[in-house]
């Protein structure tokens, strides 16, 4: 099932979103729903299917205007958007032993494990397969990103999952020329600096010049910065280290 990343052999991102609706039933696949690629996605999805599944983490430390956007987002398609929350003793549980901001100090992925991988997780057990927005040309975790893959992180030998990324070979001018021409909603952080838009205290814009996750746990290595999410990233780009977005 898994493609090798192949830009040359690419179909377009409105065929593979088709092909992946016709071969899975519309409560087992799922888009999942943060940034501005995912809702380019909602819209191309918006125009093939009438039953659309999108759910969308809330880690409760996210920007106000990530809120904002998320519910503009729902209100323009007219699609009902599942937000998945941590388990709140987990959360007090860490922030009791460690504080609110133990991520600067120890790294991401304590925190990114309960407030997002966990949550994902048991949502994806009731899947078949989901669509994100990964592009190859994201970060250097994510350059062997095919548009459709089995996901070894979240699915198993007895219950497979399919991960497709419709959009692992756009480039970032190519998401944002998809925007402007269709006028798609989009968070109004990234009027502000901001190119990949994470929870509030991970987050920062980045300057002229600097790579679009270059703002993401800035204060870690670039070959660390995937949070879980597309944890088979870390794996494959570097097998000695250990990463988890
Ligand atoms: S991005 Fe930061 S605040 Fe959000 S879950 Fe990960 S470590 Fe926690």
């Amino acid at each position: 099932m898994t493609q090798t990343a192949d830009s040359a052999n690419d179909r377009s991102p409105q065929a593979v979103l088709e092909d992946a609706f016709s071969r899975f039933a519309p409560d087992r696949i799922a888009i999942s729903f943060s940034g501005a690629e995912d809702v380019v996605l909602i819209d191309m999805a918006a125009q093939l299917v009438d039953e659309l599944q999108v759910f969308s983490l809330d880690t409760g430390r996210l920007h106000p205007e990530t809120y904002t956007f998320i519910e503009q987002v729902r209100e323009h398609y007219g699609v009902d958007i599942e937000v998945l929350m941590p388990d709140p003793e987990e959360v007090n549980e860490m922030v009791r032993k460690k504080g609110l901001f133990s991520f600067y100090r120890d790294g991401h992925q304590e925190c990114c494990a309960i407030r997002k991988i966990q949550p994902l997780r048991k949502k994806l057990a009731t899947l078949d397969a989901w669509i994100t927005g990964q592009r190859r040309d994201q970060s250097v975790t994510r350059t062997e990103v095919p548009q459709w893959q089995d996901d070894q992180a979240f699915g198993t030998a007895e219950r497979p999952l399919v991960k497709v990324n419709p959009l692992a070979g756009w480039s970032s001018a190519q998401v944002w020329q998809y925007i402007r021409n269709e006028q798609v909603p989009y968070n109004p952080l990234h009027d502000r600096g901001f190119l990949s838009i994470g929870c509030e205290p991970c987050t920062r814009a980045v300057g002229p010049h600097e790579h679009e996750r270059a703002g993401r746990w800035w204060w870690e290595e670039a070959t660390r910065k995937e949070c879980g999410l597309h944890a088979e990233n870390l794996a494959a780009e570097t097998q000695s280290v250990r990463i988890i977005e």
